[in-house]
């Protein structure tokens, strides 16, 4: 734990991607890859990922690359891939409908254990195998449950954080327009599609790739 606490976030933000793309290597009975073949994968460049790996203790060896063995153990051991995290989703609506379908245990143990909504004809039918429970019972089922994922229409996703954290919960993956307030002990990323999307249009219009 210690060795993992002195990781940089910048190096740690990458570390699910290197994850899922040593996995597949895995599958496909690879054990070495170099660092020329991953910084392709991942689009990271090479020195970036050698000084990443460098942080796991991983030395890449001239003309033999990286073990991927080694580095998918200790990924797995990093990104606490051994333990399931129990996340709930908030808002069944398009976009919580569509992760429910969403098979995120592909590659990882992360599994999406139930669901709330307000909509009683959505309560008590399944999606994808998840639960839906009526959002009032929100404290009473959120036993064991790390993170969230709210897809709630934005003027919710104040008051239903405030509950989450309430109930224990210390990850949010906010999907909605709407920036929330969180004590500092609890990490949320925000993911806004509708913004996403303006500024790819807005960087493919102002800085072309091939200038
Ligand atoms: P989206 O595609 O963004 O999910 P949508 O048009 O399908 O949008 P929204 O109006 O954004 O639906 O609502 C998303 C879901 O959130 C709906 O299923 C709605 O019933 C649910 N919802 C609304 N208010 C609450 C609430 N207070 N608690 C829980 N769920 C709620």
């Amino acid at each position: 734990m210690a060795a993992q606490s002195k990781i940089p976030q910048a190096t740690a933000k990458r570390l699910p991607l290197y994850y899922r793309f040593l996995n597949n290597l895995h599958l496909q009975g690879k054990t070495r890859v170099s660092s020329k073949e991953l910084s392709d994968a991942v689009k990271v460049d090479s020195a970036t990922i050698r000084r990443d790996f460098s942080y796991f203790g991983a030395l890449g060896k001239k003309g033999y690359g990286y073990n991927v063995e080694y580095l998918l153990g200790f990924f797995r051991k990093t990104l606490d891939q051994d333990e399931t995290t129990n996340v709930a989703l908030i808002g069944v609506g398009n976009l919580g409908t569509a992760f429910l379908h969403y098979n995120f245990t592909k590659n990882n143990n992360t599994k999406i254990q139930m669901a709330f909504d307000a909509d009683t004809n959505k309560v008590g039918s399944k999606i994808g195998g998840v639960p839906i429970y009526h959002i009032d019972q929100l404290e009473n089922r959120l036993t064991d449950v790390q993170a969230a994922i709210l897809t709630v229409p934005g003027a919710q996703a104040q008051p239903i954080t405030e509950r989450l954290v309430q109930s224990g919960i210390t990850g949010i993956l906010n999907f909605t327009p709407a920036r929330i307030t969180v004590p500092e002990e609890i990490r949320v990323h925000h993911i806004d599609l509708a913004v996403e999307l303006q500024s790819l249009i807005y960087f493919m219009k102002h800085y072309p790739t091939d200038e």
